[in-house]
């Protein structure tokens, strides 16, 4: 064609053009249903009819336009008419004949023919392509908005049960996703629900729970750690089992991916769908990211619960610790200020423990106090708080008590726990433990921290323990007074030897036979320079909380050997005299014992039998090999052993048989029962005779103080006594003058006869 000419073409010289394009080309009258006077024929192509059948049928075009976009398509035709100038572009989708759907872009303008009419001359174009591919491109960025969204919200450290909310909730937002659920593997297998949400067509509740076999195929499939896909529920033979559980029998399609957890798979992210083969690969990509999202917060949740937790709890125990304990008192001092009933703080600390974990080893030790700590919770109620603060050491705080006698009573319950015997590798062990309460009574005592409560309550268990152990003490002022005390004299006995400030006194043993002095027991006394001469009970049990009581009982043992040497040197008429040593438990339980006596005596030129170990009963609660050989060893060297304050404690009767003791020494308790007018007070007595009879051990009774007393126990069979009816307690010199009259007997009615002139 030249450049000029114009106007000359025929139509028809365009009909080869026209059907190359690939859209369809039509001239059509007005309105929808109206006349198609011509369709190119591609319309066989693009939507399936042949020209002959579309134009066939007006209304073909009206009918094939999708039902949702049929209104306005039919404006936009109307419009377009009215507003001729413009001729905009109109979208909208077409049922092919074969059913599918297609985009359509159509162009047309208006143009008037030889009759004057005018006519639609039109292009409509197939962009489904184009339109997928903007539709995907759209989702996949609405899909990386709702990844990186919830990413954020997992980093600003919103609770894991906010995440998944948030997960499901934007993923039902996805079109085609009708419900979405968020559910926990559990131990014995079920998933279980944790978060679910459900496009509004969609309203029924998924199952709570959601069994499975993990042998079966579907179990295998989901821990298998890939996502699974059900294309069609009508159609899928391994997964129907869990169809019943779907959230309505209109989901046709699920996708469920697994949600990695730490040590196994933590839960499943659950997509539903009401259109079949709804999800595909390039779900997977995107829903996984989604589940790795959520498997990184519930990761983080589990190493933040552990951390605070490792912060707050006792290893050993899983107890809260002292700090959680601290900041549990502080808030039950402020709840207790508002509401105005008391709470208490209980100090609690195991008798004897350093005993019995030297004795069975720290392992079995931690082992013990692992047994320990659920007894104290099971003694409490659910909200008091028990703690561990180290060592044998464990605190309570009681959450509103009556009152004092409340708290004693629950303080008794918490010793009651400990009744019965723990086991540990087939041994029994029987723990007891002493009680320190100190409370705190809103309107009554001024306001106090939790570090003042329980310092007092440390003070009280102190007493308890002075008392005998074993039992519980409420907090009083004076108490704190002798906490102090105690701290005191702790720090100033350390130097106490080197300064030369313990002196011994001897009290003297007399034959019930004879009425003559055989032996003498050594007694510790502290010549404290502001406090002047303190006995024994003031120091020594504070001692024994160390390692200063090993060091005062090695002082003690060669301060009286060598005393004992000067009195056997100066020994009338051949006479040989033993000198008795207190020794603690844990010097019994050092390893070097024996040899320490071994030397000792021969330091001081002494023969075996003129030593005696008075070893406490405490040494018998925990029976080990160690205690066995060692008591062993010394029976081996020839010095006398005696159970000390025989019947006060722990001592099962077979323990006399199976260690090698030679004399039992009745404590106090019981002599001093004997003549106080009731006949069953001297019953002990007598059953202790005679068990020692039966043994051969000799018996020596404690703390003889009446006439009457003495001839009881001799009436009864006891061989020796002690106590301040023959002598109380002398200094060394004192105990010289006696020796200078060895014959005399210290027999009441008879010492007049027997004194030389
Ligand atoms: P223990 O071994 O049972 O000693 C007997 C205690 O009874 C002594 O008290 C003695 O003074 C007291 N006593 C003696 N006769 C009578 C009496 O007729 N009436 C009364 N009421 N008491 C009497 P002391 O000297 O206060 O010793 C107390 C405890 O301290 C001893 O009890 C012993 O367990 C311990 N002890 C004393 N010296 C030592 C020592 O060197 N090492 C160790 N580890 N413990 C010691
Ligand atoms: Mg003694
Ligand atoms: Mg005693």
């Amino acid at each position: 064609m030249r450049q000029g000419e114009r106007g000359t073409i025929e139509a028809a010289d365009f009909g080869d053009l026209i059907e190359a394009v690939p859209a369809i080309v039509y001239v059509a009258e007005l309105g929808a249903g109206s006349l198609w006077h011509y369709v190119s024929p591609q319309v066989e192509m693009i939507l399936g009819y042949t020209p002959e059948e579309w134009i066939a049928d007006s209304d073909l075009w009206i009918d094939s336009v999708h039902p949702e976009d049929r209104e306005y398509a039919v404006a936009f035709e109307h419009e377009r008419y009215i507003d001729l100038a413009s001729y905009p572009p109109a979208e909208y989708r077409m049922r092919r004949k074969d059913g599918e759907y297609i985009w359509i872009l159509e162009k047309a303008r208006l143009i008037r023919g030889e009759d004057g009419v005018p006519l639609w001359h039109g292009v409509m174009q197939d962009i489904t392509g184009l339109k997928t591919a903007e539709t995907n491109l759209r989702e996949l960025a609405r899909k990386q908005e709702l990844t990186s969204h919830l990413g954020g919200l997992a980093m600003s450290g919103v609770s894991t049960d906010e995440l998944f909310r948030a997960a499901v909730e934007s993923l039902v937002e996805l079109p085609g996703i009708h419900g979405a659920t968020v559910r926990e593997r559990t131990e014995t297998n079920e998933l279980h629900l944790l978060s679910a949400a459900a496009h509004h067509s969609h309203d029924q509740m998924p199952s709570q729970v959601i069994p499975f076999d993990p042998e079966g195929m579907p179990g295998k499939l989901l821990l298998s750690g890939n996502s699974i896909w059900v294309d069609d529920w009508e159609q899928d033979p391994i997964m129907s089992v869990f169809r019943k559980h779907l959230a309505s029998p209109k989901v046709r399609s699920t996708m469920v991916v697994p949600i990695d957890g730490h040590s196994r798979q933590f839960g499943t992210l659950i997509l539903n769908s009401e259109q079949p083969h709804r999800f595909g690969d390039n779900d997977n990509h995107f829903v996984r990211a989604v589940a790795n999202v959520l498997s990184s917060a519930v990761e983080r949740e589990r190493i933040d619960r552990s951390t605070s937790h490792r912060l707050h709890h006792d290893p050993l125990t899983e107890l809260p610790n002292r700090q959680l304990f601290t900041d549990r008192l502080e808030e039950a001092i402020e709840g207790a200020t508002e509401v105005g009933t008391p709470i208490a703080v209980l100090f609690l600390d195991l008798d004897h423990f350093k005993l019995i974990n030297d004795g069975i080893g720290h392992h079995a030790g931690d082992e013990l106090l692992r047994e320990v700590a659920p007894r104290l919770s099971a003694g409490v109620r659910q909200r008091d708080t028990v703690s561990r603060f180290g060592g044998d050491e464990f605190g309570i705080v009681l959450n509103g008590v009556t009152d004092e006698a409340n708290a004693r009573e629950i303080a008794g319950r918490v010793l009651d726990s400990l009744a019965e015997p723990i086991v540990i590798d087939q041994a029994q062990h029987y723990v007891t433990a002493s009680i320190g309460i100190a409370l705190y009574r809103p309107g009554i005592d001024q306001h106090r921290s939790a570090a003042a409560l329980i310092e007092e309550a440390d003070a009280a268990m102190y007493q308890a323990k002075e008392l005998g152990r074993s039992q519980a003490q409420v907090f009083d002022k004076p108490m704190q007074d002798r906490a102090v005390e105690r701290g005191n004299i702790e720090r100033e006995l350390q130097g106490a030897i080197e300064r030369d400030e313990l002196v011994l006194h001897y009290q003297p043993t007399i034959s019930l036979e004879t009425g003559e002095i055989s032996k003498f027991e050594a007694l510790v006394r502290w010549n404290h320079p502001a406090r002047g001469l303190l006995g024994p009970l003031e120091f020594i049990p504070i001692a024994e909380e160390s390692d200063l009581i090993t060091k005062i009982d090695t002082w003690v043992l060669a301060e009286a050997c060598r005393q004992n040497a000067i009195w056997n040197r100066n020994a009338v008429d051949g006479r040989s005299y033993t000198v008795a040593v207190n020794t603690s438990a844990r010097q019994v339980r050092t390893r070097h014992l024996p040899e320490l006596v071994q030397t000792t005596l021969e330091r001081f030129g002494l023969e075996p039998a003129q030593l005696e170990l008075e070893i406490t009963e405490s040494v018998l609660l925990v029976r080990t090999d160690r205690v066995r050989q060692t008591l062993a060893e010394l029976n081996e060297i020839g010095v006398w052993l005696a159970l000390d304050d025989f019947g006060t404690g722990f001592s099962a009767l077979s323990y006399l048989s199976e260690f090698p003791f030679d004399t039992i020494k009745i404590d106090r308790s019981f002599v001093e029962q004997l003549g106080a007018g009731q006949p069953e007070g001297s019953a002990i007595t007598e059953a202790i005779i005679n068990i020692g009879a039966a043994l051969s051990l000799t018996t020596v009774a404690e703390a003889v103080g009446t006439e009457a007393q003495l001839h009881m126990l001799r009436d009864l069979g006891c061989h020796y006594c002690q106590g301040f009816l023959v002598s109380p307690p002398l200094p060394a010199p004192g105990i010289l003058e006696l020796l200078k009259d060895p014959a005399r007997s210290y027999l009441p009615g008879e010492s007049a006869a027997n004194q030389s002139p």
